[in-house]
């Protein structure tokens, strides 16, 4: 199997999600008949003993609870990270619309791409399996997944999780974070992604840049598009601010939520912006 078999699976994959979207009862509710909620993914590949993986131990990158390719997978040789991106008019939707409002498209594009993401991972796991190699797909292992770990206050243990969807795809070269959290990759910054473990030996990409914010401008954009007051230039992304916000959005799509308005109507909303 091939590099160009993995991209040949996921384009499978693509064509029949696309399929299965214009029938599902969120695009009749939406009137949506022709409106797709994501893009083709990206495909960024990372050797699985990249010292990169071991740095993520470091206390201010994750942290000592991260679990490594090799913890994964014995003799993992391959990280896999894909990156699905949300449609032009997802991100437009919910560019437009007032600060405070989060588009339903958004929410909806949320939950339609996760069964998308989940049928890919099965898929490329199917793939490589069926040659007579080993995989894992880290987000399909929930238990291994949470590691509990001390709150900074010292005060409590919270669950967290072993593995960094975000963290994968920055090693796999598919882009660098942005002060709002988000991976800034050549497609933007909304959307999702899933990763896999395996030992079969593929090609490494090379990884286009050597900072971790290198991508991000500092231009401010996402400070002042955030409605929960959560990002700053100084501090960049506070996490419980931003999750007492998406929070609130229950109130209108329970048991949906979400908002990433700091991804959409900013310079790298759509791709990489020019310094
Ligand atoms: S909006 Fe500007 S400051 Fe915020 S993450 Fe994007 S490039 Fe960086
Ligand atoms: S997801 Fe929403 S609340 Fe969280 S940082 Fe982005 S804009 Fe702010």
């Amino acid at each position: 199997m091939t590099r160009n078999d993995i991209f040949a699976v996921a384009e499978k994959l693509m064509n029949d999600a696309a399929i299965a979207e214009k029938s599902a009862e969120v695009s009749a509710l939406l009137n949506l008949a022709d409106f797709s909620f994501f893009d083709a993914p990206i495909i960024g590949f990372a050797a699985a003993d990249d010292p990169i993986f071991e740095q993520m131990k470091q206390p201010h990158i994750i942290g000592s609870h991260y679990v490594t390719p090799a913890q994964w997978l014995e003799g993992a040789k391959t990280v896999i990270s894909i990156f699905v991106p949300y449609s032009a008019a997802v991100r437009k939707a919910n560019a437009v619309c007032p600060k405070g409002e989060i588009a339903p498209q958004y929410i909806y594009a949320k939950n339609v791409t996760q069964p998308y993401l989940e049928k890919l991972a099965d898929a490329l796991y199917a793939a490589i399996t069926a040659e007579g190699f080993s995989a894992v797909v880290p987000s399909r292992e929930s238990d291994r997944m949470k590691a509990a770990v001390i709150t900074p206050d010292g005060s409590r243990l919270q669950y967290t999780s072993g593995w960094s969807e975000r963290h994968a795809a920055y090693a796999c070269g598919l882009g660098t974070f942005g002060i709002s959290g988000a991976l800034i990759t050549p497609k933007g910054t909304a959307g999702r992604y899933v990763s896999l473990v395996t030992d079969m030996p593929l090609p490494a990409d090379e990884r286009p840049y050597t900072d971790p914010y290198e991508n991000c401008t500092m231009c401010g954009a996402c400070v002042a598009r955030c409605p929960g007051g959560a990002i700053t230039l100084e501090n960049k992304k506070d996490k419980a601010k931003c999750s007492a916000f998406v929070n609130t959005t229950k109130e209108i799509y329970a048991p949906l939520y979400g908002c990433a308005k700091c991804q959409c109507g900013v310079p790298c909303a759509n791709g990489i912006p020019k310094k």
